[in-house]
């Protein structure tokens, strides 16, 4: 398949890109390089490149024509940077998701798998691993976004049968991730001797989900018709006070844990316990992520 993959250049997006073309796609990247291109030199030279905005229409439509499927992944990224840019973390959710939408619509394109995210449930209580039906609870622009883009495709769907999955990714982590995530900000200050940063009590739970996994979750879905929306969780629930001591443990670094206050653009949307059911996907495509959280850590440390 030809396939464009908008923000391919970032994280999860560049790590997509590789899989997709060792899997043997035509693949197509659309990224500001606003962050870096992360994608790795072979990779690169296998791709399509356009260096660009999902906010400019007229570029996106250029771009999309030939292609049978969309991954839309370009977003503005991490609780700082969206705090401080809340318009321009909307306009390109919603101006960009548009634009792929009706550019898509425009050219014949069967499917667009989108990145939306757990920030979604924001403090929706549970009581187990939270689920795709519960009510979700937006609290930041992004999370606000990315609902009523989720929301968006699957209305398109419905009206002129667009297929479209939204993933709800829960915090990924892995290969290329930059430090404006815990992982990859605990593992810099670790291998530096640096004390670990632990905002509040460090009792705060995160779902944490392997890239690897995330990729191969992204790529099942792929074939799955219809509208839907997707968690894409490892199921288990770990506190980042936990986090801290295993990459202290697996860089047998000799920082001290420092428990600091979240900054307080931070502390608005601290969101206390987060951990996603990945039932839905194991039914829809029979895979479910299961790489260990300390699994995962050592290989991310092993590439260092
Ligand atoms: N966190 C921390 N120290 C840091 C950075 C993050 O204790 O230096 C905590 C943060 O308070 C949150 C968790 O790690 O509870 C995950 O933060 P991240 O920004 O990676 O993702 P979030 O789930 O908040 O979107």
């Amino acid at each position: 398949m030809k396939i464009l993959i908008t923000g391919g250049a970032g994280f999860i997006g560049s790590n997509l890109t590789k899989r997709l073309v060792d899997d043997g796609h035509q693949v197509v990247v659309l990224d500001n390089l606003l962050r870096g291109n992360k994608i790795d030199k072979n990779t690169f030279s296998k791709i399509e490149f356009v260096k660009g905005d999902v906010r400019d229409t007229e570029l996106v439509n250029k771009t999309v024509s030939g292609c049978d499927m969309i991954f839309h992944f370009a977003a503005v990224l991490g609780v700082d940077v969206v705090a401080d840019n809340p318009v321009e973390t909307m306009d390109v959710e919603v101006i960009g998701t548009r634009n792929i939408v009706t550019a898509a619509e425009a050219n014949g394109v069967k499917k667009i798998m989108y990145a939306s995210t757990s920030g979604i449930y924001g403090h929706s209580a549970i009581e187990s691993a939270l689920t795709e039906e519960v009510l979700v609870d937006p609290r930041t622009s992004y999370a606000m976004a990315k609902r009523y883009n989720e929301i968006y495709l699957a209305s398109h769907h419905e009206e002129k049968g667009l297929d479209s999955i939204s993933l709800r990714f829960f915090n990924v982590y892995g290969h290329n991730q930059d430090n404006r995530m815990v992982v990859p900000r605990f593992f810099e200050q670790a291998v530096k001797n640096d004390p670990i940063t632990v905002f509040g009590t460090g009792k705060q739970t995160r779902d944490f989900t392997y890239i690897d996994d995330t990729v191969e979750a992204c790529v099942r879905l792929m074939q799955v018709k219809g509208t839907h929306i997707v968690n894409i969780a490892n199921e288990h629930e770990w506190c980042i006070e936990d986090l801290a001591e295993i990459i202290l443990k697996i860089t047998d670094s000799s920082s001290e844990i420092k428990y600091i206050d979240a900054p307080k653009k931070r502390y608005d949307y601290e969101v206390e316990r987060r951990v996603g059911s990945s039932e839905k996907l194991v039914k829809l495509t029979g895979y479910k992520p299961d790489t260990n959280l300390q699994e995962g850590l050592t290989k991310i440390y092993s590439t260092f």
